[in-house]
């Protein structure tokens, strides 16, 4: 069976685990490799502060506290995404709204925003779906008109560019994760992003149980105190120590997952007239997160699935809606006409696309889809 995803190891993760345990004595969370994965994101994005989390969910749990929700606040969130998105805001009382993907992208449509923006508007969370990215000069235009937060979740997309300038490194703040299924993995595990100034010294507080412990670590308090709201946020020494063996190897990874990636699209463009590929956005690399195609309807999208697993390959489809969710029910968010993101739900199958798949691998998925076609 060729699987959907396969997590790479790159061979140091157990060697600096047990740098981490045997050498520093160091398991909890806050020591020397969390630091290198730190300055390592600072030097990737510039941004003013890195924090390695439990989760991205976790990551965005912070932002949510960060930018100070409010019972009846209202954020901006795609339908068309994880729920973890959604989840860090309604956790504390906001009113989520959601946007439709555009036409022919799953990503939000940014023109509609305008439309969606009212007085209790406090953030815009947008997703970079696959790694492709969103407009971020319409982003941040509209954000600083209307005077709101931008959060990037940009739990897909480590190593892709918006003209130029790093993906996560636009929102005030923004969140990676380093789940399995992600480019760069650390099992479970993420990293909030803050590029906002005024959000740094809190954000630490908020990582380190709402305790300036970190500062007391640093030497700069003479004891730690409780001083505001927070959680357990930090991952171990062991995961940071995991994450970094996987930083260090990032471009041989990205080299190869986006040569995967250009070999699908290559290979699948004779079948333009019967399945649609993925548009790149102007202004937005591929990171070589996600391959996927559209298929014209939920039933073919079914067939394929089924056709292709009785020929040992595992495609699958993607995220289930959320304003047609039963959680949305619940909190009376449901409803809408979101006609592009539905279609993504109905007719979006991913392909299998991992680092240690080989070309033969690729080519005989391919061939199986063309194979489905001529038949
Ligand atoms: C994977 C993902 C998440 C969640 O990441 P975790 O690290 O598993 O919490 C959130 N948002 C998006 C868009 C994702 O793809």
């Amino acid at each position: 069976m060729i699987p959907f995803n396969k997590p790479y190891l790159t061979g140091k993760e157990i060697e600096y685990i047990q740098q981490a345990v045997v050498q520093n004595r160091k398991t909890s969370g806050n020591g020397l490799f969390t630091k290198k994965c730190h300055d390592y994101f600072k030097n990737y994005l510039g941004c003013t502060k890195a924090l390695l989390t439990t989760s991205c969910t976790d990551a965005l749990e912070m932002a949510s506290i960060l930018i100070d929700v409010q019972p009846g606040d209202e954020i901006i969130v795609p339908s068309y995404t994880f729920v973890s998105t959604a989840n860090a805001f309604i956790n504390r009382g906001a009113k989520i709204v959601f946007a439709d993907s555009q036409k022919d992208h799953p990503n939000l449509d940014v023109d509609l925003l305008p439309s969606l923006i009212t007085e209790k508007t406090k953030a815009i969370v947008c997703v970079h779906y696959a790694g492709f990215a969103c407009d971020m000069d319409k982003l941040q235009s509209i954000v600083s008109e209307h005077n709101l937060f931008l959060i990037e979740d940009a739990a897909q997309a480590i190593d892709s560019y918006w003209k130029g300038r790093p993906l996560g490194s636009f929102g005030h703040l923004s969140t990676f994760s380093f789940h399995e299924t992600k480019n760069i993995i650390s099992g479970e595990g993420g990293i909030l992003i803050v590029n906002e100034k005024n959000f740094a010294d809190r954000a630490e507080i908020i990582w380190e149980k709402g305790t300036n412990r970190a500062q007391f670590a640093r030497g700069e308090v003479s004891k730690y105190n409780w001083i505001d709201a927070g959680s357990s946020f930090l991952p171990s020494e062991i995961i940071a120590a995991f994450l970094y063996a996987q930083l260090e190897s990032l471009e041989i990874i990205q080299e190869k997952r986006k040569l995967l990636w250009n070999k699908y699209y290559e290979l699948l463009s004779p079948l333009k007239d019967k399945i649609g590929l993925p548009i790149v956005p102007e202004g937005s690399t591929v990171n070589g997160h996600i391959f996927y195609i559209m298929v014209a309807d939920q039933n073919e999208r079914d067939e394929l699935l089924d056709f292709l697993k009785k020929e040992e390959v595992l495609g699958v489809f993607h995220y289930l809606c959320l304003h047609k969710s039963p959680m949305a029910k619940q909190a009376g968010i449901d409803g809408g006409i979101f006609t592009n993101s539905e279609k993504f739900e109905s007719n979006l199958i991913r392909l299998p696309l991992y680092y240690e798949m080989t070309t033969d691998e690729l080519s005989y998925v391919v061939d199986k889809i063309h194979s489905f076609y001529e038949n």
